[in-house]
């Protein structure tokens, strides 16, 4: 199954005109065309069933047959923060990863260790969206930029835990129950980790510092597994979310 992302799609409307460069996939690619109907989302919650009754090289105009919007699951409380990456692919992969694995944000952030700041979100944006449609998720999770981890920290409002290298407490105790059902970011740092100033300041916030378990990972490795924790917490605490097919 496919399903499209147009972020312009209103649930109010019965003939849509639709640009994106998803028009030459639907068109070229998969050879769709008048009368043909395609699943798509605006990545707020919204899943369409349109049928193309016009299409051209740039865009389609299409029939709404139904819309419906999903509710939020309990793992959109959940955001993660990281370190920029040096490396682009590892950035990327890390993105793309953790919007499979189900999160409501993303927070990168420009880490005293981080040893890049030309970030293109747009580019980054894309890759959410992607993952999003491919993983047939129906929100797409928000990308932020933070210029270091005090700006983070002021912006954000929610419980945190950060992962930390040297931390001798296990993730699993320090997850609380409370925090499950409530907004929570998780930290990972970058990839040569927190400097020591950023690790005074989360312990002067009393922020959790915990461990995912003896072995040093990666950063992005450390981002996946962390996720992977909490999300399963999370699943267990509320009973399993299963996927339903959107419309
Ligand atoms: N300080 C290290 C590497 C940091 S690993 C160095 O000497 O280069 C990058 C990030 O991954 C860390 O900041 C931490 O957030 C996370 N991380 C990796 N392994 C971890 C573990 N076993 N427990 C907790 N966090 C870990």
């Amino acid at each position: 199954m496919n399903l499209f992302y147009f972020p312009d799609l209103k649930h109010d409307e019965t003939i849509v005109d639709l640009k994106s460069d998803e028009i030459q996939h639907i068109t070229k690619v998969l050879r769709n065309g008048p009368g043909d109907e395609l699943i798509a989302t605006n990545g707020e919650g919204w899943a369409f069933r349109l049928k193309i009754i016009e299409a051209s090289k740039k865009s389609i105009r299409c029939e709404v047959l139904n819309s419906k919007l999903y509710e939020r699951l309990p793992h959109h409380n959940l955001h993660i923060g990281f370190g920029i990456l040096r490396l682009r692919d590892r950035l990327e992969f890390a993105i793309e990863k953790a919007v499979e694995l189900g999160v409501g944000g993303i927070h990168l952030i420009n880490a005293d260790r981080s040893e890049r700041s030309n970030i293109k979100l747009d580019r980054l944006d894309a890759i959410a969206a992607s993952a999003m449609k491919q993983s047939l998720q129906v929100y797409k999770p928000e990308l932020f930029l933070h210029n270091s981890l005090d700006a983070f920290l002021q912006s954000y409002s929610g419980n945190i835990i950060a992962a930390h290298e040297m931390s001798v407490d296990p993730i699993q105790k320090q997850l609380k129950s409370s925090m499950l059902n409530e907004k929570l970011a998780i930290l990972v740092g970058p990839e040569g980790g927190f400097s020591d100033r950023e690790t005074g300041i989360l312990e002067s916030k009393q922020i959790p510092l915990v461990s995912l378990g003896p072995i040093r990972m990666r950063a992005e490795t450390a981002v996946l597994k962390l996720i992977s924790i909490v999300n399963n917490a999370v699943a267990e605490s509320n009973g399993l979310q299963l996927y339903k097919d959107p419309v």
